[in-house]
């Protein structure tokens, strides 16, 4: 952490104070504490914090003492210690760490099948009302980024080049550490879980691993609210994800935005680019807070200095008083199956055929793609292909992952209709889809 930095942040926060509306915590100190923890975890020390590194594991053993110090109750089993594989597990074997290894499609494209030993790091805060406090709020981020690997970054030509990703994702991080702080301060009705998932920038592996392996009922989780990159705001503009994945989401954030001067864009859409959709996959209501891409997206440019502190702790406030009118509410919300917008061009590079099914980037070695989920609305869900389903042979071509799933469904064009065969609960089935147009 440079000192010039903090004393930068302090000057720049003595002309925030004024506009901070009673009650909350004064923004002066908020926005010390984001920056603090953004220009931490966005050190060159931590080396980008790519899954199965170094840099990512110091992040989750530094996250893991925050929570311990701000007394949240661990909610996973270390199983790396001694004796902690039995189970029921001891309670000394308690901790933030929920070790995994990460296995899926882009590390086995970059020659690891084997997967890497890796961790999220979770931690509640008990509600404080006995008659609700076993439903759960979820509050998450993914810590993880790309390291030194020029893989997925805008700017290859750095190579190897550390990627701090002080925007993505140590903005986010830094928001659930801080409403972490916040409501162990002052809990809810209900209990808060945070988390913070890894292998985020390889496919959500973290955030499916932990809906998968999930340390409380999944349907005791009544909502999750995800933060990624949330540090570039401009213009007041925040994007908003999710908004149509409950009834009472648009009301709620509506009533919670009131004279914060933030100009929201609200997208109903519960499937996206990060973890909220490991999570609305599972049927789960969600809500992803985004100040949308910008210049130094994936690039080694995507550094502390150019975080909008303010911004984020207005960000911040908003998110607080969602998640407190969600925990606080007497009544669960009331699921909503969002229609997907028409998705736009980007995914498959030059084909405009589209069919709607989310992929399962984590599946482990057996042949096929499996699918977390298909969007409303789609081919594929009009075909009735749905979360579970394994498919295996598309148009006649043997689908083995990813890669030969992409290249067999681009090999199409949009009103064309295809065979596709897939395993449902290991049983082989086959239905016949017509494709959609991308952008139509
Ligand atoms: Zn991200």
């Amino acid at each position: 952490m440079r000192l010039a930095l903090r004393l930068a942040a302090l000057t720049l926060l003595a002309s925030a104070c004024r506009h901070a509306p009673a009650g909350e915590l004064s923004p002066d100190t908020r926005a010390a504490r984001l920056l603090a923890d953004i220009a931490y975890l966005a050190d060159d020390r931590l080396e980008g914090r790519g899954t199965g590194t170094a840099g990512n594991d110091s992040a989750a053993a530094w996250l893991a003492r925050r929570h311990a110090a701000l007394g949240l109750r661990p909610l996973a089993t270390d199983t790396a210690r001694p004796g902690c594989l039995a189970t029921p597990a001891p309670a000394s074997c308690r901790s933030f760490l929920q070790r995994f290894t990460a296995r899926g499609a882009e590390l086995s494209h970059a020659g690891r099948p084997e997967g890497v030993p890796t961790q999220n790091v979770i931690a509640l805060v008990p509600g404080r009302d006995p008659a609700l406090a076993g439903e759960v709020v979820v509050i998450g981020a993914h810590f993880d980024h790309l390291g030194r690997s020029p893989a997925s970054a805008m700017d290859p030509e750095a190579k190897d080049a550390i990627r701090n990703g002080a925007d993505d994702n140590a903005s986010g991080t830094a928001a659930a550490l801080e409403l972490a702080r916040t409501f162990a301060a002052r809990p809810a009705r209900r209990s808060i879980l945070i988390a913070h998932f890894t292998g985020e920038e390889l496919g959500l592996l973290g955030s499916q691993w932990l809906v998968e392996h999930s340390p409380v009922a999944t349907d005791s989780i009544t909502a999750m609210i995800n933060f990624d990159m949330v540090g570039r705001l401009r213009a007041d503009h925040l994007i908003v994800y999710g908004t149509g994945t409950a009834a009472e989401l648009p009301g709620i954030l509506e009533r919670a935005n009131d004279g914060t001067g933030l100009r929201l864009s609200s997208v109903a859409d519960g499937f996206g680019p990060s973890d909220h959709s490991s999570f609305y996959a599972k049927g789960i209501p969600v809500l992803h807070f985004f100040t949308d891409l910008h210049d130094d997206y994936h690039r080694a440019t995507d550094d502390v200095e150019r975080i909008n502190v303010e911004g984020e702790a207005r960000i911040v406030a908003l998110a607080e008083r969602v998640v407190r009118s969600i925990a606080d509410a007497p009544a669960r919300l009331t699921v909503r199956r969002a229609e997907a917008p028409v998705a736009s061009m980007s995914a498959g590079q030059g084909s405009s055929v589209y069919l709607g099914t989310i992929p399962d980037m984590s599946a482990g070695d057996a042949p096929g793609l499996r699918l977390t989920g298909v969007r409303a609305g789609s081919p594929a869900d009009v075909a009735g292909l749905r979360a579970g389903d394994v498919i295996v042979v598309l148009g006649g071509v043997a689908v083995k992952d990813l890669y030969s799933y992409s290249s067999a469904l681009y090999a199409h064009q949009p009103g064309e209709k295809v065979s596709i065969g897939f395993l449902r609960a290991g049983q082989p089935h086959a239905v016949t889809v017509t494709l959609g147009r991308r952008g139509g």
